[in-house]
């Protein structure tokens, strides 16, 4: 198993466990915060759906609810928008992404089905299964090139 890079490392940490949605948000705030270029002053981000994604972002961009200066809009977009005094940019989650994070979710839902009748042992050998699944996903998740995974909208400079 490959270690995370260490925003990553942080995401996970913040964040209590490993997927696919916290490390999303951490590649859209880093895109976010690449392409907003050096800015003055503090960030403002709203983000389109309370998802694990939020851990990501608040780590990447320094956003934060407790802060708040990371918000929820709830419109059910995977998308982030991020302001600066000088820009602001919005990325959003291309449908590549979001496919290769709901391979994972189903393959969990089937794993995950009838979970508290399973044996100890059966139990054990399901979660092995999403773990190998997620030690072969998240790395592709941290290698992959912004636009396989981000799509980019300047919104004004
Ligand atoms: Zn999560």
């Amino acid at each position: 198993m490959m270690n995370p890079p260490e925003l990553f490392a942080r995401i996970y940490t913040r964040h209590g466990h490993r997927c696919p949605m916290s490390t999303l948000g951490g590649r859209l705030g880093l895109a976010a915060m690449k392409w907003l270029g050096d800015s003055a002053g503090e960030l403002q981000a709203v983000y389109g759906n309370r998802t694990c994604a939020m851990d990501g972002i608040a780590e990447a961009t320094g956003c934060s609810e407790e802060a708040g200066t990371l918000v929820v809009k709830s419109d059910g977009r995977h998308a982030l928008f991020l302001q600066s005094s000088q820009a602001s940019i919005e990325v959003e989650l291309t449908a590549e992404a979001l496919e290769m994070a709901c391979r994972y979710r189903s393959l969990c839902n089937r794993l995950e089905s009838g979970w508290d009748g399973l044996e100890a042992e059966e139990q054990a050998r399901r979660r092995t299964e999403m773990e190998a699944m997620l030690d072969e996903l998240l790395p592709q998740f941290w290698q992959a090139e912004d636009r396989t995974l981000v799509k980019k909208k300047v919104l004004s400079f």
